[in-house]
């Protein structure tokens, strides 16, 4: 088991050395995905060196409210039992003692009329699914007002529903815990891939640096930077919406230390928090953040909102002080549901939103199918659905 990493992100970066061997799996891209794909491949014994941009952990990861859970409305069913399945590792892995970034403290959803203070521009969730067979891997317990009165939450309160089995992850811990794990030079950073190519030697990957590197094969999993790379290697295959427009706009906000704070993940109409590691919560809330492109002024006005939203939810949390405000597109593939498969002979991607519930789980299918066995669970999910023509 990884011990978990404190160390700045930029620590993590490691210089390949002069001549770069083959290796077996390069894998571009160091959030949440490619994070748990190169921890996998290192715990099955696969040679693989990571490649990052920036710093790693730092793009949409960084901004994420990284709640595990299968919700009950993710549609289709196949897309539901990724989540479950996503949930499901976090819980294995947790248990071996292989994942101490995930926190399983379960989530609380409460219901409290959409009231939470002005500017609240909640309309209501979407529709529940019918998987009536699946709940149980998920259960969720129905709470009434009397039931949630120790909470110290809002008085508004009219009942909610507890799922014991979800939970969070720091995000942070995760990456550079996995990263760390890789042996010393395996870690690319801050250098950007910029070309996949294939030949009858097996692809290659063009760094920034001029350098050509070659592996077996390559694992695309660079979130929002996958379009660049795969329009040269798949022309006319799209994967992803414009994270810029709303909709796909995602906003957090990140806490000092706070009183009183629930140690669950908490959600409400208009705003949703959970805990820090060090007593600080994250709130965040997505259908508001939504409503926003990246390009409205009003947007810097939606960390206030939420603020207040969230005091109002827990009043006796204090003064909330922000100690960060992230803002950055989602990684949205076209119908909103998961990318995993083969682009081409030895190319594989891993485009996703829901990225931090589905990482562990992914992480074991992109392990099995490198080795040539595909997963059935996957096939609803395969990057050619989205081919023109
Ligand atoms: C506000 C918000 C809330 C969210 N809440 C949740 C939630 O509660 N639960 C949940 O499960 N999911 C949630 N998500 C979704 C989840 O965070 C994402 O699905 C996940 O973080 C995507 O991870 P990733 O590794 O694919 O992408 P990223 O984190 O963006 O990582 C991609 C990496 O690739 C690197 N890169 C890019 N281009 C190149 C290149 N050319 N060469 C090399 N490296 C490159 C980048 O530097 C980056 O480090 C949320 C997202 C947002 C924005």
């Amino acid at each position: 088991m990884s011990e978990p990493v404190t160390a700045a992100a930029s620590e993590v970066a490691t210089e390949l050395t002069e001549t770069a061997e083959q290796v077996d799996v390069i894998v571009i891209g160091a959030g949440v995905i490619g994070a748990a794909i190169a921890l996998e491949l290192r715990r099955g014994g696969v040679d693989c060196l990571v490649v990052d941009a920036h710093i790693p952990g730092r793009a949409v990861s960084e901004i994420s409210f990284a709640w595990v859970n299968a919700s009950t409305d993710k549609t289709p069913r196949s897309y539901r039992e990724l989540n479950l399945m996503g949930l499901e590792a976090h819980h294995r892995q947790h248990d071996a003692g292989e994942a101490p970034w995930f926190h399983p403290t379960g989530a609380l959803e409460v219901e409290t009329g959409g009231h939470l203070g002005a500017g609240s521009v909640y309309e209501g969730g979407a529709a529940d699914a019918k998987y009536d067979d699946l709940d149980g891997r998920a259960p969720a317990v129905s709470l009434t007002a009397a039931d949630l009165a120790d909470r110290e939450l809002s008085a508004e309160i009219t009942g909610g529903t507890l799922f014991p089995r979800e939970g969070w992850v720091d995000v942070g811990h995760q990456v550079h815990a996995s990263l760390a794990a890789l042996p010393a030079g395996r870690v690319l950073a801050p250098l950007a891939a910029t070309a996949v190519t294939t030949s009858t030697d097996g692809p290659s990957v063009t760094l920034a640096d001029g350098r050509v590197l070659r592996a077996r094969q390559v694992v695309i999993a660079n979130g929002n930077g996958a379009p660049a790379l795969i329009d040269g290697l798949c022309p006319g295959l799209s994967l992803l919406e414009d994270g810029a427009e709303s909709e796909h706009v995602g906003l957090s906000i990140e806490t000092f230390p706070l009183e009183n704070l629930p140690t669950s993940v908490l959600r409400s109409h208009g705003v949703s928090l959970r805990p820090t590691r060090d007593g600080g919560a994250v709130i965040a809330d997505h259908a508001t953040a939504a409503s926003f492109s990246l390009s409205d002024p009003e947007l810097l006005d939606l960390p206030a909102t939420l603020l207040a939203r969230a005091q109002a939810l827990v009043p006796q949390l204090g003064e909330i002080r922000a100690r960060s405000v992230r803002i950055g597109p989602r990684v949205w593939p076209r119908d909103g549901r998961t990318v995993c498969g083969w682009l081409t002979e030895g190319v594989y991607v891993v485009l996703t939103h829901s990225g931090v519930t589905l990482a562990p789980y992914l992480a074991q299918c992109v392990h099995q199918e490198l080795r040539g066995t595909d997963v059935p669970e996957l096939v609803d999910f395969r990057p050619y659905r989205f081919q023109k023509g």
